[in-house]
């Protein structure tokens, strides 16, 4: 059988693997408990399924142009002049099935063969990935600090004549980081004068905690969108929990937006309008869901940081945002695949090793599920590794009794 060198080169999601195994040893009755999901437990603002369900009734659904229906259009015009004070057209949004699909427009549409592009680790297991997949090269940065904050000075060292764009992903998946608005300034002037763009990618922009604000890339230019380099993807999966609809978009000038729309065109054609109808309905309709996600979110992170206070050996930077911390494990192993294997094996715990964000050593958790969850999960992580603990466990009504270390 023959499959492209390039194919066979794309590593599969490990996120979407986890899941996968998750969900089978759950059919099986196991008592496993998800940490490695990337998703609000939330169900579907009413005002979304209201609105996609109307679309459906009415029996019209058909393609729509492929950037996106122009009501869906202005809702993130709205969104946009709202969130990040700009006034844009309908002509720089593309709507595209997920912040990922936009993600992947923009780097096939910007990147020539070669082509290189700034990853700042701890970074978004898809970057690397999408990047070779356009045939581009990712470089990526990594603070030596041991923090989860670039250095100016490190990304300046990383860009060469090749270097088309740098990803800035603030709140950032998976170490929970908001960068300070300084970075982000100075960041965007670089970006600015050496022209190379900076991808906002902006998924969990409100998903901040403490008063902490995710300043907007847009805020540090006075470039209008025509003419700046900054480029803003957002959507709705994280923000209102809408995961499953599978819609994001672009905020850009009109070439590159006309650029992807074309790509878009003899790719998927369109976005399905019953999804985008139902994106419009989370976007008009009560705002209030996003902010209880966002409560949701900062208790759940209290309750994370207060569970794994008691642990000895584990090291935790505060998250200021999202839904994931990043705790540095390197007290029990630095090979974070093989212990992300063992905590699912042992404690039945899913993880996602830190490997995978590129930082080894650490293992990333998800505090989306329930309060219960979380403390019950790391529970199990901790009898399974930390020698202090009590050495025996109920693992759903199974007495189990640690007999390793
Ligand atoms: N960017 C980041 C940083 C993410 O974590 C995710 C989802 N895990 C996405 C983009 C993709 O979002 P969507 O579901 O809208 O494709």
């Amino acid at each position: 059988m023959s499959i492209s060198r390039l194919a066979r080169s794309i590593a599969p999601s490990p996120t979407f693997a986890l899941n996968e195994e998750a969900r089978i040893l759950k059919e099986r009755g196991e008592p496993v408990i998800n940490m490695g999901i990337g998703e609000p437990k939330n169900k579907t603002p009413i005002t979304a399924i209201l609105s996609s369900a109307a679309k459906l009734s009415e029996g019209d659904v058909k393609y729509t142009p492929p950037d996106g229906t122009i009501s869906l259009k202005k809702a993130i015009i709205r969104y946009t002049e709202e969130n990040y004070n700009r006034v844009v057209a309908p002509e720089n949004v593309i709507i595209s099935a997920g912040a990922k699909q936009s993600l992947f427009n923009i780097l096939f549409s910007i990147l020539n063969p070669q082509d290189e592009v700034i990853i700042l680790a701890p970074h978004w297991v898809s970057y690397p990935e999408m990047v070779k997949m356009v045939y581009g090269i990712p470089v990526i940065v990594t603070p030596e600090d041991g923090t989860f904050i670039p250095r100016m000075s490190d990304i300046e060292q990383a860009v060469s004549s090749y270097t088309r764009a740098i990803i800035v992903n603030s709140p950032n998946n998976p170490s929970g980081a908001v960068f300070p608005p300084e970075l982000i300034a100075e960041i965007v002037n670089f970006c600015e004068q050496k022209k190379i763009y900076y991808i906002a990618d902006d998924i969990y922009h409100k998903l901040v905690f403490d008063g902490v604000k995710a300043i907007p890339a847009f805020n540090f230019t006075d470039k209008d969108v025509e003419n700046t380099m900054v480029i803003t993807v957002n959507g709705v999966a994280k923000l209102y929990g809408m995961t499953g609809f599978r819609i994001g978009w672009v905020v850009t000038n009109r070439r590159l937006t006309e650029v992807m729309a074309n790509v878009q065109s003899q790719i998927t054609s369109c976005t399905s309008v019953i999804l985008q109808s139902a994106a419009e309905g989370a976007l008009t309709g009560m705002q209030n869901i996003v902010e209880n996600l966002r409560l949701t979110f900062e208790n759940n992170r209290n309750v994370t940081l207060q569970e794994l206070s008691s642990f000895s050996g584990i090291k935790t930077i505060k998250p200021d945002g999202t839904f994931y911390c990043l705790p540095d494990f390197r007290a029990y192993s630095n090979d974070s695949v093989e212990l992300s294997q063992f905590l699912l094996r042992k404690a039945m715990v899913v993880t996602v090793a830190g490997k995978e964000f590129g930082m080894e050593g650490h293992i990333r958790l998800s505090y989306a599920g329930s309060v219960k969850d979380i403390t019950t999960g790391i529970e199990r992580i901790k009898w399974s590794l930390d020698p202090n603990s009590p050495n025996e466990i109920y693992i759903g009504d199974r007495k189990m009794i640690r007999d390793w270390l």
